[in-house]
């Protein structure tokens, strides 16, 4: 049995876009599944499958993405003359929409690698789909019957031990054509903390549940309200965090840096979070302050990574996703400084109003989220503040308060301002409302993006006759005369003004233009 595994992850119309150079980590998780199962497989992305067509000769195609990938995934699918078909990632958070829009015959919901074994166990590794009777007995699934869809139990989130044992291949990052330059995701752990809950549109009964009851009580609210940010479905799929041993990041980290990655970015919903379940174990970790973060285990991991000969010569970069206000102590803030500094950090800021976000179920106030950007900067990262416009509950009042908190987070070192349109998504405390419209429909939300553009653009004016060290990643596809280049550590994609090919190559480039919101563009210094 041969595998085809599409990864189409932010490909949304399945277009090719400059700005893309991420390489998510969950098609490695499954490629890691199936190499212990010995089943063959190859990887595509899905704008080479489109543009390129799908190879013959295989027996089950797997395609991964989100909601928004939703028409790239259905494209795929509708090209495919093989076996049967399988969804999975975050667009599964619906399964029935992921199935009915991408006509795919099965979905993985939520964790994958167990449910996929299972299934292999049951008889896709034949490349055949099991039959109704057996996939009625797997839970985290959902599938088409002749009168429509069924779905099963959501699995019980893995145990942290459990977790820990898989590993995702490595020797599958060859198959993407940009590797060497992409930002390649490497998951250190799985779920979130924040289990408190959004008020706006549940009559919540305030019994103080899911903000002060023990760890184990915060889990569930009588109500049923989903736990986290209301515009999140991240604690409702991953449940608590799990974080992986020290040892099994560096040793992937090790193993990819090999085959030729440079860029690294140990992903996790919270980078802070890291080993905090270890303090409370076998409670689950439902709280997003206390205890503090685990500085031992986070700093323990960092300096390994930090000791690989690449990462110490710095030719080889890594970096953290994103991380909680709540726990951003000075001591978290410095030991983060100690190995990250010149890296972004993003932190969720999404609205500047106390109240609203109170009632929008957040960790962390957006006090405490300024207070957390000062203490960042100050340890030397890059802050990169993120805003969501069009959320349940926004008015004027809270616009013209999220616009100050934009100014505010400049003030305070923030170097980059990220907008986001919200969307409602299924399993979270908001699937309810409607997603937003585009800020340009919306007289309040274009207030936000102009507030954000604003910042944006003054960050770039202060980078020009700068240098910064990037890596090529390939010709500029609107102009020949260009290279498209992806800074090492932080910054916006360089257009590089050369004829030389220097695919895949570390670069010194100085600044000298701004090209749009998103690049600018630079003429290479020094060569590495
Ligand atoms: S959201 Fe649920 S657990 Fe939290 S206070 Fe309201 S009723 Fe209680
Ligand atoms: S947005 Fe972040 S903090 Fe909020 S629930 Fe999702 S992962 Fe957790």
């Amino acid at each position: 049995m041969k595998a085809l595994i599409v990864d189409a992850l932010a490909s949304e119309k399945g277009e090719r876009k400059a700005t893309r150079d991420a390489i998510g980590a969950g098609t490695r998780s499954v490629a890691g599944v199936l190499e212990s199962r010995r089943v063959d497989y190859t990887v595509l992305d899905a704008e080479s499958a489109l543009g390129e067509g799908l190879p013959q000769g295989y027996d089950l195609l797997l395609v991964s993405g989100m909601t928004q990938d939703i028409p790239a995934m259905r494209r795929v699918i509708s090209m495919w003359k093989g076996g049967p078909t399988i969804v999975g990632g975050p667009v599964t958070s619906d399964p029935e929409q992921a199935l009915r829009r991408t006509g795919s015959d099965l979905a993985v919901v939520g964790e994958g690698e167990e449910t996929l074994i299972e299934l292999l166990q049951a008889g896709l590794n034949d490349g055949v789909l099991p039959g109704v009777e057996a996939l009625r007995g797997i839970r985290g699934i959902a599938f088409k019957t002749e009168t429509g869809y069924e779905a099963t139990q959501l699995r019980r989130s893995m145990p942290r031990a459990v977790y820990d044992q898989f590993k995702p291949s490595t020797s599958a990052i060859g198959y993407y054509s940009l590797f060497r330059s992409a930002r390649v995701y490497v998951e250190v752990r799985r779920g979130c903390s924040n289990d408190h809950r959004a008020s706006l549109g549940h009559s919540c009964e305030s019994c103080g549940i899911c903000k002060g009851g023990s760890l184990g009580e915060r889990y569930d609210c009588p109500l049923g309200i989903p736990p986290g940010c209301g515009y999140c479905s991240v604690p409702s799929l991953y449940g608590p965090p799990k974080s992986r041993s020290a040892q099994h990041v560096r040793d992937e980290i090790a193993a990819l840096l090999k085959e030729g990655v440079t860029r690294v970015v140990l992903s996790a919903p919270c980078f802070l979070d890291y080993g905090r379940d270890l303090l409370v174990e076998p409670e689950p970790l439902t709280d997003p302050r206390s205890p503090e973060p685990n500085y031992g285990e986070i700093e323990g991991l960092l300096s390994s990574l930090a000791s690989l000969p690449r990462m110490a010569s710095g030719t080889a970069s890594f970096m953290i996703e994103n991380i909680k206000a709540s726990l951003v102590t000075e001591k978290a803030a410095k030991v983060l400084g100690r190995y990250l500094g010149g890296t972004p950090v993003s932190i969720g800021f999404e609205t500047g109003s106390e109240a609203h976000s109170e009632q929008l179920g957040r960790p962390s106030t957006p006090r405490e989220t300024l207070t957390a950007i000062r203490r960042l900067k100050r340890a030397g990262l890059k802050p990169y503040v993120y805003f969501i416009h069009g959320l349940p509950g926004q008015n004027e009042s809270t616009v013209n308060e999220t616009v100050r908190a934009i100014e505010s987070s400049v003030e305070e070192g923030a170097e980059r301002v990220i907008l986001y349109r919200f969307q409602s998504l299924p399993m979270s405390a908001f699937s309810g409302h409607p997603s937003a419209p585009p800020t340009i429909r919306d007289p309040l939300s274009r207030r936000i993006h102009e507030a954000a553009a604003r910042a944006n653009m003054r960050a770039k004016e202060d980078m020009l006759r700068g240098v910064i060290r990037v890596v090529v990643a390939e010709r500029y596809d609107r102009d020949r005369r260009l290279l498209v280049a992806y800074p090492l550590r932080h910054g916006p994609v360089v257009l590089v003004e050369s004829a030389e090919p220097l695919e895949g190559k570390v670069l010194d480039v100085e600044i000298t233009g701004i090209a749009s919101e998103r690049m600018v563009t630079g003429r290479p210094v020094a060569m590495f």
